[in-house]
């Protein structure tokens, strides 16, 4: 569904992906892993048209996106919930979610319904709609992101880290979330460092080092991989 061929990125003269190229599947879930700086959230940013490649295709049903620009992918489906969360901390949960409705709309859908669906999904974000969004925890916030990025309709939900920080308790319910998503019928990119906890639920998975993909294979048959292992140990 949304592939990568022969990705080379930079940023000036520093080379983040090297001859990177992988394919996430429609109605799968799809794990990228690897330590810091290997080139997680570029290959992020290639997809979502925030960092442009200066070598290789990014494709989208087959289709080019190199002149498609990011708020135009967005309108496709192809919906990044960024590292970090990038909430507007100083406005209400409501209007943080109402935000990221503007591919849905492009699409033809309307907010009401697609409102009802987040706060079904985190009833947490309906007890809290008027609160500003900077006053939320931090588990919260995550749940505020990824329901900003639901509010778009995705087709494709990449996720960079949404665990990152959180307490076990709330990891676990993030990652219960992701295959609710997914059960729902969204194609889901987890960028993680919980890599057994993502590989556990991914039907796919690749495996990052220094911007070069070292491994890739069905996500639960990569935790035994000793080139896993590896890559996050430099052994
Ligand atoms: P982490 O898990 O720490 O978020 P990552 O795997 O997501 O790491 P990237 O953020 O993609 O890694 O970074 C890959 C490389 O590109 C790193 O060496 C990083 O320093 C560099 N890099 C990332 N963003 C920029 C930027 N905006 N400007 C310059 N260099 C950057």
């Amino acid at each position: 569904m949304l592939t990568l061929e022969g990705i080379d990125a930079f940023y000036g003269d520093l080379q983040a992906l090297y001859d990177v190229s992988l394919d996430v599947p429609e109605g799968k879930i799809f794990a990228l892993v690897g330590a810091n700086a290997a080139g997680k959230s570029t290959t992020l940013r290639v997809l979502s048209g925030l960092v442009a490649p200066r070598r290789g295709h990014v494709r989208f049903e087959g289709k080019d996106l190199a002149p498609v620009p990011a708020h135009r992918r967005v309108d496709l489906g192809i919906v990044q919930v960024p590292e970090g969360r990038r909430l507007f901390p100083f406005m209400t949960v409501t209007e943080n979610l109402l935000l990221g409705g503007h591919g849905a709309r492009a699409r033809g859908g309307g907010p009401a319904e697609r409102l009802d669906y987040v706060y079904t999904l985190f009833p947490v974000l309906q007890e809290r709609a008027t609160q500003l969004a900077g006053s939320l925890s931090g588990g919260e916030q995550q749940m505020c992101a990824i329901g900003r990025a639901l509010m778009a309709r995705p087709r494709v939900l990449m996720l960079d880290e949404p665990t990152l920080g959180l307490a076990p308790v709330l990891v676990r319910r993030i990652f219960d979330t992701v295959r609710t998503i997914n059960a729902d019928g969204m194609t889901v990119l987890l960028v993680e460092q919980n890599v057994r906890q993502a590989l556990t639920i991914a039907d796919h998975a690749a495996v990052l080092e220094s911007g070069r993909l070292v491994l890739s294979g069905r996500g639960p048959e990569l935790l035994g991989d000793d080139r896993l292992k590896r890559a996050y140990l430099g052994l």
